[in-house]
Formats: structure tokens, C-alpha cells, sequence
């Protein structure tokens, strides 16, 4: 369904004609909707970690007499003040992603630097749950656009599938190039989404398991991020997954043409 906005303005030219004007507010009052929702969504996310901070450190104050207690809700504490770093930082993360010219203002990014990057950042809270990382080998692929996004969104990833998988797994990460278009796939063995949670991981704030999310020290930003990102760079991101076995997310963006190569003259021979 689409509505169309037109904001209108009358004045009297003489006795016989009117002059109207009419502006096409339909996209901008869209974006203002949006940036609506966004809002009310972040607030209401923040509601419940900054809510349990001030009700843990009340209990704190009541309680300063049994050390047990004290030192309990000290570490609840630090939990949901960690979480609500996490958010903060997804929410920061987020708004950076927004509409922003990355392929224009960017330039070449290694996609073997983005994957290692990436993988090398999750290495130890991998280890630490026994599962393994393992990365593909080398191709050239090159595109044009932000690092430091690409980064983020293979981070996301990588980051997901060692979250919502059990300990002792393995989670592939391999790096393709065919046709122009360079691929980035994230394989894991974790608990899967099922066919009607599939459309929907994208979304911002979505979560298919509440609780299981927050207790991974998820923030339900991450899928929406990576979609963010992927197109800002041209590309597009799919899934596949089986509750149970296990979840593929891809990746796939245009390669960077060298741009000497595309647009030269063809050489005449002497
Ligand atoms: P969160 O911070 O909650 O992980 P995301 O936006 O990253 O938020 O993901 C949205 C939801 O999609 C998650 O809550 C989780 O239920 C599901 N999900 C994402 N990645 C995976 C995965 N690799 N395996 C299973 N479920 C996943």
C-alpha cells in the first residue's frame, strides 16, 4: 500500500485565478516515519538494561549489609552494563551504516583482509566454546567501498554463527569470485531459523528467541547491519538455514573493475 503526500499551498492571484502549488512530500514524510519508529524502537530497547541497572544498584543499597548479596547484584551489575554497551554500540553502529555513498566515496578493499580480519577478532570466544573457525583459501577479490563496513558485517556474521551454535562445532567461512561478483559465505552447524522466522532476521530489533538472544549478548541489530552494509555496496545478502542442522549466510557483491581497464582506448598498433 502507498499513499501519496502533497503538501498544498493556495493564494489568490486576482480576482480570477488562484496559484496552487503542490509539493511531493511522499518520501520525506516517509524517512520522518521511519526515523519515528526507529526512535521508539531504541527506547524502548534501552528501557530494559538501564531499568535493571537502577533496581540492582537500589538492591545493592538495601542489601549492604549481607556481602553474598551485595557481591550478586554487583555482577549482575556488570551484566546488564555490558549489554547496554553492546547496544549502544550496535545502535551507533547502525545509524553509521545509513544510506552512505561507500561505493563513491570508498575505494578498493582486499576481501581476504576483510575475511581474516573479521575471523581473527572472534578467535578467542570461539576457542573459548571449542568451536573452530575455519577459513577458505585465498582468491582475488577486490570491491569498492568502506573496510571498515565489510568488516562489520563479516564480523556480524561470523560472530551469529559461533553465538547460536553449541560448543565443539565448526563454523566455515569461505571467500569465492565468479562472473564479477565476489562471494562471502558463513557456514554453521548452530540451531537454524526456521522458513517463517527467515524474512524477518532482518529486520532491526528482530529476534526469534528473545531470551536466548539477550542471554548471547545479542542486541538484534546485527542481521540489519549486515543488509545495511551489503547494499550500500551493491550486493545482496541470503540465507539459508534448517532449524537443527544448521544456517549459510551469503554474501554477494560486484567486484571493482580496475577503472583504466574499462574505460581505455583499444591500442593502435604502429
Ligand atoms: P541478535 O543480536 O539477536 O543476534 P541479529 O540481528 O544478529 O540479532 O539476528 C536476528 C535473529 O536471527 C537472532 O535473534 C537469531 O534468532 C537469529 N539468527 C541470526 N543468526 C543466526 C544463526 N547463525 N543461527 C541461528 N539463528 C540466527
Amino acid at each position: 500500500q502507498s499513499t501519496l503526500v502533497l503538501e498544498m499551498r493556495v493564494a489568490p492571484l486576482d480576482e480570477e485565478y488562484i496559484l496552487i502549488l503542490a509539493d511531493d512530500r511522499t518520501d520525506a514524510t516517509r524517512t520522518e516515519a521511519m526515523r519515528h519508529d526507529f526512535v521508539v524502537n531504541v527506547s524502548h530497547e534501552l528501557k530494559t538494561p538501564v531499568g535493571a541497572i537502577s533496581l540492582l544498584a537500589e538492591a545493592i543499597d538495601d542489601a549492604a549489609d549481607d556481602e553474598v548479596a551485595v557481591r550478586r547484584f554487583a555482577t549482575r551489575l556488570g551484566i546488564e552494563s555490558t549489554r547496554l554497551t553492546a547496544l549502544v554500540q550496535d545502535i551507533i553502529e547502525f545509524s553509521r551504516v545509513q544510506a552512505k555513498d561507500v561505493v563513491r566515496e570508498g575505494g578498493p578493499v582486499d576481501l581476504n583482509r576483510v575475511v581474516a580480519e573479521a575471523v581473527d577478532r572472534l578467535r578467542l570466544t570461539a576457542e573459548a566454546r571449542d568451536i573452530r573457525l575455519k577459513a577458505g583459501g585465498r582468491v582475488d577479490a577486490v570491491v569498492h567501498g568502506d573496510a571498515d563496513q565489510l568488516m562489520t558485517a563479516v564480523r556480524n556474521l561470523v560472530d551469529n554463527a559461533v553465538r547460536y551454535s553449541p560448543d565443539g562445532t565448526t563454523v566455515g567461512i569461505g571467500l569465492s569470485s565468479r562472473d564479477g561478483l565476489a562471494q562471502i559465505t558463513v557456514t554453521d552447524q548452530g540451531v537454524g531459523i526456521s522458513p517463517e522466522e527467515q524474512g524477518r532476521v532482518f529486520e532491526r530489533f528482530y529476534r526469534v528467541d528473545g531470551a536466548r538472544s539477550r542471554q548471547t549478548g545479542g542486541t538484534g541489530l546485527g542481521l540489519s547491519i549486515v543488509k545495511h552494509v551489503v547494499i550500500n555496496h551493491g550486493g545482496e545478502v541470503t540465507l539459508w538455514s534448517q532449524p537443527g542442522r544448521g544456517s549459510t549466510f551469503t554474501i554477494r557483491l560486484p567486484e571493482w573493475e580496475e577503472p583504466a581497464v574499462r574505460g581505455a582506448a583499444p591500442v593502435e598498433p604502429p
